[in-house]
């Protein structure tokens, strides 16, 4: 990759989509009869050819080598995910001074554990507490925090989460089987192309005896995004 940002890939992006109208047809890629009932995008077309139209201009122009492309994308699918923020939950459980930095200072507590990078540049870590629970979304497209949490999930980019968390997070946590009890205050954090949050999820009790690892194990994507807990300790295993 090289030193092209965000904002320089955007700006890429809407000239390649203004310079390829033949792509705004979407029935022209779409391909089939319209006897369904899903929702067809108009303008801009298809993501996945904007995407595609977007890296053959990069690459013709030798902004970006494709190789480097296929390593990015590889890491962040399949070598960074979730696990990284888990482990920097399990510090926080664990060792009080670390969560206390994690809270005064995200990015650079996170950066402690090795995790950095693109869009986990300025992070802030948001504490659940009996009293407090928070919840992410980006309500503007799909900002996600990626160096602990790797890629965003698809619902977490969907229309509907991102309009219900805002109108009515409590009745979405319940639909997606969180029930908080009503003096629990519910906090939606809004995330943008600069800040990026990380829920700190609760510690499960009967965890006492557990260790980092087995903590981290415990602490899953949805919780650090705000729309579950942490799982409980299930069995003798744990
Ligand atoms: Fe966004």
């Amino acid at each position: 990759m090289t030193t092209t940002t965000r904002r320089e890939l955007l700006t890429g992006a809407l000239g390649a989509a203004a310079a390829a109208p033949q792509l705004a047809d979407a029935d022209e890629h779409h391909g089939h009869d319209h006897d369904h009932d899903h929702p067809h995008q108009s303008v801009p077309s298809d993501p996945a050819l904007r995407a595609k139209a977007l890296e053959s201009v990069l690459v013709g122009r030798g902004l970006i080598d494709r190789a480097a492309l296929d390593a990015l994308v590889d890491a962040y699918e399949n070598q960074i995910g979730p696990r990284n923020g888990a482990r920097v939950v399990a510090r926080a459980w664990v060792d009080p001074a670390y969560r206390q930095r994690l809270l005064d200072n995200g990015t650079a507590a996170i950066a402690e554990l090795g995790y950095r990078g693109g869009e986990g540049d300025h992070m802030v870590v948001v504490e659940n507490t009996p009293r407090v629970h928070n919840l992410v979304v980006c309500t503007l497209c799909s900002c996600y925090p990626w160096p602990v949490l790797g890629l965003p999930p698809v619902w977490y980019k969907s229309a509907p989460y991102r309009a219900r968390a805002v109108i009515d997070p409590r009745g979405l946590l319940e639909e997606l089987g969180l029930s908080l009890a009503a003096d629990v205050e519910v906090r939606v954090w809004d995330s943008t192309a600069e800040i990026r949050y990380l829920v700190l999820p609760e510690r499960p009790s009967g965890t006492a005896h557990l260790d980092e690892a087995a903590l981290a194990a415990l602490v899953t994507r949805d919780a650090m995004v705000g729309v579950a807990r942490a799982s409980p300790v299930t069995g003798a295993s744990a």
